[in-house]
């Protein structure tokens, strides 16, 4: 073996297929009981394809980063379409006019929709926090309206805090529309593959000199002492790559990193269709966050409808949930900042992906950091 890579996700995988095309021996160990991560799909008892960990979508603005994935599947253009239902009513998400035309009287839309459309004039969007403090009385209004409704309130319900006490200022990327304009994302490429995440990683994993072993728990095995990495109990010079979470690595020396969890419930109905969009947010709903209704990501035409149902929780190590969302504050990145010193006293171990990096990663932005680990 000439590297071992620990986590079968896309940067495990995508550096093992680079060390393997270079002519290198590669060892992959995965603790869970399958190839690709948290983008691992599978088709459910009732025939739809899910997604495990919750749903994903490929976008990315770089054509580089595209073509690398259809290296290994083959994509179909989807457009992602996602919403949200307060007071019974689905509006889409990022809100457009529609949202305007769905939750006030006709008069009061229009009137709202053409001072958007002179206040912003040229653009196509703005970002709530803009709206939230424009001059404009009834611009204020129409934001501090979505802002009481879904924003504060879906946001408390993920990080797990009271919608009072929600800043506004998170809201400074969040978009809303001065048009008609439904797709959730705006970037170049968005694309779903033709079967399936899983097969991605197949392919992808497909090389001679790639050994994979599902069910292996690499901290049974390794261990890190005065900057050397052992394994089970003997000197390495092997290269390692580690994809976990690096307070895990150094047991917990400077505390556990906070992350917040999912809990998904899965469901299966008889009928044709659950909810407006593949993707919907209930921000007035008790507990769960959104339900993403896979026979719409893409189309599956089978009978009835699986979905799963998204309630965020706190992640305690050990009780079997997942680390998804990183809490990035000030002192959790400092105290991640003492784990990352602490691995780069090891010669031949490199740290790389969403959680050895404590950072939230789309999946373009994943592939772009473990390419760059290739290229150097
Ligand atoms: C709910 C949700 C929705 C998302 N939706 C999108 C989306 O729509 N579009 C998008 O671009 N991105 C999305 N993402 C992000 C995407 O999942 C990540 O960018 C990508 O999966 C990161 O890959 P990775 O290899 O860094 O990590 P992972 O996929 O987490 O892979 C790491 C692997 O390492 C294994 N591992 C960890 N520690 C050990 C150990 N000690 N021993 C053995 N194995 C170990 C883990 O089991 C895991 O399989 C979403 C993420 C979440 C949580």
């Amino acid at each position: 073996m000439d590297c071992l890579i620990i986590g079968c996700g896309l940067c495990g995988s995508v550096i093992a297929r680079h060390m393997a095309e270079q002519g290198k021996r590669v060892v992959i160990w995965e603790r869970r009981d399958h190839i690709g991560g948290n983008m691992y799909d599978y088709v459910d008892e009732h025939g739809f394809l899910v997604q495990k960990y919750g749903p994903h979508i490929f976008h990315t603005g770089k054509k580089e980063l595209y073509n690398y994935m259809c290296r290994f599947e083959q994509w179909q253009d989807y457009k992602l379409t996602c919403g949200a239902v307060w007071d019974g009513k689905y509006t889409p998400t990022p809100f457009n006019f529609t949202t305007i035309d769905t939750f006030f009287p006709k008069e009061k839309a229009v009137e709202l929709k053409l001072k958007l459309q002179k206040a912003f004039a040229g653009r196509e969007e703005a970002t709530v926090v803009e709206t939230l403090e424009h001059p404009d009385p009834d611009i204020r209004a129409y934001a501090e309206y979505l802002f009481q409704n879904d924003y504060a309130p879906y946001t408390a319900k993920q990080w797990g805090v009271s919608p009072e006490i929600i800043d506004p200022s998170v809201l400074k990327r969040v978009p809303l529309r001065f048009s008609y304009e439904e797709g959730y994302f705006n970037d170049t490429y968005q694309a779903m593959p033709v079967h399936s995440f899983t097969r991605f990683f197949e392919n992808l994993l497909n090389h001679p000199n790639i050994e994979i072993k599902l069910g292996m728990e690499a901290l049974e095995h390794l261990f890190i002492r005065d900057g050397k990495l052992l394994l089970d109990g003997l000197d390495t010079s092997f290269l390692v790559v580690y994809t976990g979470a690096l307070d895990e690595l150094f047991g917990g020396i400077y505390g556990a990193l906070p992350y917040r969890s999912l809990r998904f419930e899965w469901k299966y109905e008889k009928k044709e269709s659950l909810q407006d969009a593949p993707v919907v947010a209930y921000p007035q709903a008790e507990g769960y966050t959104r339900i993403t209704e896979y026979k719409k990501l893409p189309i599956q035409n089978k009978l009835g409808t699986s979905y799963a149902v998204e309630y965020p929780l706190p992640y305690q190590e050990g009780e079997k949930l997942e680390p998804y969302y990183p809490v990035l504050t000030v002192e959790s990145q400092e105290q991640y900042a003492k784990y990352k010193a602490l691995a780069e006293r090891v010669p031949n171990l490199i740290c790389c992906g969403r959680l050895a990096d404590f950072k939230y990663y789309n999946m373009d932005q994943a592939l772009a950091r473990a390419l760059d680990v290739c290229r150097n």
